[in-house]
């Protein structure tokens, strides 16, 4: 075991090389900072660069290293495409971690590398951990219950409630990972995605590796997702992590800080914010099908068009009208706590889902994959602080469905009273989140 002679923790963090993942861990290293810890912080050379340039050259808390490796990804290739991420990264970083360790190690001989922490993904850096005698720690920037869910790939398979091979469920059953916890549609499963098999297949090893890992913290609170946590003794619930003031600039893309003015000139919960996170993309007529409910609602809208989504952007900055503001990327944390917020459309992934919670802003839930179906569900069914949309026949969520379900939840006050109970609950969840975030720095010094 690589223990230090001051007690000093020194963790390697190792985020998948995406925005979901980076952001949440970077914001994790930051908060383990005030506790005496060292972090160095891994990405992909191609993240390393984005990260600077996102900070204008803004210099990192001296406790953080930021060091990077190859992705291995084809400049050619999409980035978007998370299954060739998944296999490059594996392919090119996996040889080179080791020596990267040694080097760290050679420049602070007093404060080695103690405890690797990585995301989903990544777990074959914590066999590499295990081989050299490091501890190891998943960090996981989702559900406790999405991390159930994969943790019961096994026993679901021998139940016969899944295929083996494809993760589908073999009867038309709502599946239940335990007692003390939801029933869900077995679409809800977060390996359900557009490349089932594969992400499917892939996270059934994965969890092999992930369960070398001794502590699963998750950005969550017990009170949350009670039922989770007795599934299994590695989860550790340490949030909600919210960024501080000091560490808001912890982004992959620059913030459009504009809208925080435009936000002030509003009246008071009356924004409707609109946001899919950083991966989602809505085709060209469900977007116009979008953009036509937000003029018919005739209420201020602030939405999140990222610029990857190329003739959509011109298209929606044209459209906006007097009464929206579109902007590429906003910082999010702070648009919603802002008190003009009146709602949130959203995919609900984890983080824009804790967020939402954090701030008492009832949600209208747009999934799309992974874990997105479940965590509608503790949205509408287990908080009760959200309502979901109607697909048309053809799969659409029209302008009318749109409309209707934002003027409803506009109205319903217990909705927006359970919101408030639930923010409040969370608020105090923090205690908790820190004490148990003690635990684990004092279970990585020894
Ligand atoms: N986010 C942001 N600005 C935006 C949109 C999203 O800062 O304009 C942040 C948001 O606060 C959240 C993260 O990006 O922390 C999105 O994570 P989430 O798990 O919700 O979705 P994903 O991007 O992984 O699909």
């Amino acid at each position: 075991m690589n223990s230090n002679a001051m007690g000093i923790p020194h963790f390697l963090a190792i985020p998948f090389p995406i925005q979901g993942h980076i952001n949440p861990l970077l914001q994790f290293a930051q908060d383990l900072v005030p506790y005496g810890c060292r972090i160095t912080f891994l990405s992909s050379d191609e993240n390393l660069q984005k990260l600077k340039r996102a900070r204008h050259g803004k210099a990192m808390d001296s406790d953080i290293k930021l060091v990077s490796l190859p992705d291995g990804v084809d400049p050619e290739d999409d980035r978007k495409d998370q299954a060739t991420v998944i296999s490059t990264t594996i392919k090119t970083m996996r040889a080179m971690l080791p020596n990267l360790i040694q080097d760290v190690n050679a420049l602070d001989t007093h404060n080695k590398i103690s405890c690797i922490i990585v995301t989903k993904n990544m777990g074959w850096a914590l066999e590499v951990a295990h081989h050299l005698g490091i501890k190891g720690a998943l960090f996981w920037p989702a559900s406790a219950t999405s991390l159930a869910s994969f943790n019961s790939i096994q026993t679901l398979i021998h139940q016969g409630t899944i295929d083996s091979e494809t993760g589908l469920p073999t009867k038309n059953l709502k599946i239940q990972l335990s007692s003390n916890l939801p029933l869900m549609e077995a679409a809800a499963m977060p390996w359900y995605c557009l490349d089932n098999a594969f992400f499917f297949l892939h996270m059934k090893e994965e969890m092999k590796n992930l369960n070398l890992a001794e502590k699963w913290l998750c950005n969550t609170t017990f009170d949350l997702e009670a039922g989770a946590f007795f599934t299994s003794p590695k989860l550790l619930p340490i949030g909600p992590l919210m960024a501080k003031e000091h560490n808001i600039l912890f982004s992959l893309c620059e913030e459009d800080r504009t809208c925080l003015e435009w936000l002030d000139l509003q009246p008071t919960k009356s924004v409707i914010y609109v946001s899919f996170g950083s991966m989602v993309s809505l085709e060209p007529n469900q977007f116009n099908e979008l953009a036509l409910a937000l003029d018919l609602l005739k209420r201020p809208f602030l939405w999140v068009v990222r610029e990857d989504n190329g003739l959509q952007v011109k298209n929606a900055c044209e459209f906006r009208g007097s009464q929206g503001k579109v902007v590429s990327w906003a910082p999010q944390k702070k648009v919603l706590s802002h008190p003009a917020i009146a709602c949130f459309i959203s995919h609900c992934g984890w983080n824009s889902t804790i967020e939402g919670v954090y701030n008492g802003v009832p949600f209208l839930c747009w999934p799309f994959c992974s874990d997105q179906l479940m965590n509608q569900t503790y949205i509408c069914d287990v908080w009760k602080v959200g309502v979901g949309f109607d697909r048309d026949e053809s799969g659409l969520i029209s302008k009318e469905e749109i409309k209707k379900k934002v003027e409803q939840l506009l109205v319903d006050e217990e909705i927006k009273g359970r919101s408030t109970k639930l923010m409040e609950m969370v608020i105090k969840n923090k205690a908790q989140g820190d004490q148990n975030l003690h635990m684990f720095i004092d279970w990585a010094k020894d």
